[in-house]
């Protein structure tokens, strides 16, 4: 047998792993063996395995971490070539193991590698290129459940900053933010997103703006408007997770009942000084957050429901001093249960979590579910109609739910709808026609004698209405909304499914994207002065996004 040299000896090395690269036995972003086994495997010594290693390193077919192991590349098509000239080079040749003098047994046996998750394959990023590469290390992180996931953050205040932050750091690919708010000077305390020229800007807009800047593989969407009356409960139903950031208990009321109804997790956290707290409320499971609120609170509820034009008002006027530490914290907390939620980890549902910024104490409590409690009601088979709430009138409606339901059945609004003010003191009706959330405060008093009017006031349509021909967005009713009708006997569910496009698209802030693939060269000839012009013409694509998806 001839001798071979040892440089070439690991040549025939490098070619046969290159040769299983191009085989894809061994796949980009895949870990090799290790040493001491390709030692075993190839017969070879350790520096003879290096010298092969360091060979396909410098050709970019593997990458090298030092600690770790050694991984296939992503391959490009220069890195293609130079794998087949390696493997080509060393094809049909063959040595003598016994050339190598140093037995098998002598290798040491180094650093024990990590375990491995055996239904997660260990692949290694381009941390250079691949910003959500170092994630990949989490033995649970999921890559595509992370990038698929969809959430909405209600809130985009000190909690709400925190947990969008955090959000898009973590690369959570379809976000939807909520807020009615506009920036002033003092949020500049505690919002990270915020800066001193947002001023006077809508929050939400801001808010996704910077979203966008800080991670641009996110998609972004933002409402302006307010989370208990203008987002069909389709945009919930299309969510993953749900995470409120919200200052007050009218709104956590109405989000806990919505992520009810679409039978959708939701995290909640509270920030008050040095102190704060965070809870999962996960339908079915444990207490929502309705069964957490104690007698007095439901009597404060009521009461403001009973004069209900002043309570809208007086939830505005909630403010609760906070430090943009304990929201750092609470947002902490609210954003890996939430990633825990798009895992399907456990989580666990319907307890709090307590911070004692003072103390440094954090203890757990849980809930007792309350039986009769009426958030308890998730909504059965959706029918999804190709209608629009801007086209649709209640007459369209009460149709297609007669026609499922029988004549007797009633259409179900989830507020009132004011249909008319009267004065007692001047004997005078004006009729409003708006839902609750549009009429303010002072429309409450008689533009006459200044006396506070009588509401009249409904939540079902019957069919015998004088204004069936009214669309159900001038009634309030929002884009994508799921509206609900009943007879005696059952429950019916009602999409509007054709707002879908313009109700959820995730595609805010969404920049033009050029694909070089896309780019052709056209060769223009000039004949006059006979040079050849190579003019490129620039296809500008649009990145779209399916909202379906
Ligand atoms: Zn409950
Ligand atoms: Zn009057």
């Amino acid at each position: 047998m001839d001798t071979i040299s040892r440089s070439s000896l690991s040549e025939i090395v490098a070619g046969k792993i290159a040769g299983m690269i191009l085989d894809e036995v061994y796949r980009s972003g895949y870990q090799l063996p290790a040493e001491r086994d390709l030692v075993k495997q190839f017969g070879v010594s350790r520096s003879t395995l290096r010298e092969a290693l360091k060979l396909l390193e410098d050709s970019a077919l593997i990458e090298v971490r030092h600690g770790v192991g050694s991984f296939v590349a992503e391959l490009t098509e220069v890195s293609l070539l130079k794998a087949h000239e390696i493997a080509d080079k060393a094809a049909g040749q063959n040595y003598n193991t016994e050339s190598e003098s140093i037995p098998i047994e002598e290798v040491p046996e180094g650093p024990k590698r990590l375990p491995v998750n055996p239904e997660k394959p260990l692949i290694i990023p381009n941390l250079q290129k691949d910003r959500l590469g170092t994630f990949s290390f989490i033995s649970w992180w999921e890559r595509e459940k992370v990038e698929n996931a969809k959430v909405m953050i209600i809130g985009a205040g000190a909690l709400g900053n925190e947990v969008i932050k955090n959000m898009v750091l973590m690369g959570i690919g379809n976000l939807y933010i909520v807020d009615f708010d506009t920036i002033e000077m003092a949020n500049l305390s505690r919002s990270v997103l915020f800066r001193e020229s947002d001023k006077g800007r809508k929050k939400a807009e801001v808010a996704a703006a910077r979203a966008k800047e800080i991670n641009p593989n996110v998609h972004v969407q933002y409402m302006h408007g307010d989370v208990t009356t203008e987002i069909g409960l389709g945009v919930f139903r299309r969510m993953d997770v749900i995470v409120g950031c919200l200052d007050n208990r009218e709104a956590r009321l109405a989000v806990n009942r919505f992520a009810y109804w679409m039978n959708k997790p939701w995290v909640d956290g509270a920030i008050q000084e040095f102190f704060g707290l965070a809870r999962v409320f996960v339908p079915g499971e444990g207490a929502c957050f309705e069964c957490t609120l104690t007698e007095q609170a439901r009597r404060d509820l009521s009461i403001r429901y009973s004069c209900p034009l002043l309570a809208r008002e007086n939830v505005l006027l909630g403010k609760v001093p906070t430090t943009p530490t304990i929201a750092s914290i609470i947002g902490a907390i609210q954003s890996q249960e939430a990633l825990k939620l798009i895992h399907n980890k456990p989580v666990e549902a319907g307890k709090v979590i307590h911070f004692n910024g003072m103390t440094n104490e954090m203890h757990k409590t849980s809930y007792t579910p309350v039986d009769d409690c009426e958030s308890h009601w998730t909504y059965g088979k959706i029918t999804e109609l190709p209608l629009r709430a801007d086209t649709t009138t209640l007459e369209d409606m009460l149709k297609i739910i007669h026609r499922d339901l029988g004549p007797q059945a009633v259409l179900e609004f989830d507020q009132e709808l004011i249909l008319s003010l009267y004065c007692r003191n001047c004997q005078t009706k004006e009729d409003i026609l708006q839902p609750i959330s549009q009429v303010g405060f002072n429309h409450a008093h008689c533009p006459s004698c200044g006396m506070l009017r009588e509401t009249e006031m409904t939540h079902t349509i019957t069919g015998e209405e004088p204004f069936l021909n009214r669309t159900l967005s001038s009634l309030g009713i929002p884009k994508l909304h799921i509206l609900r009708a009943y007879n005696a006997d059952q429950y019916a569910f009602y999409e509007l499914t054709a707002d879908l496009e313009n109700a959820l698209h995730f595609s805010h802030f969404q920049k033009p994207v050029i694909k070089l693939g896309d780019i052709p060269v056209i060769k223009i000839s000039n004949p006059e002065e006979k040079t050849v012009i190579k003019v490129r013409e620039t296809r500008i694509k649009i990145e779209s996004d399916d909202p379906d998806q």
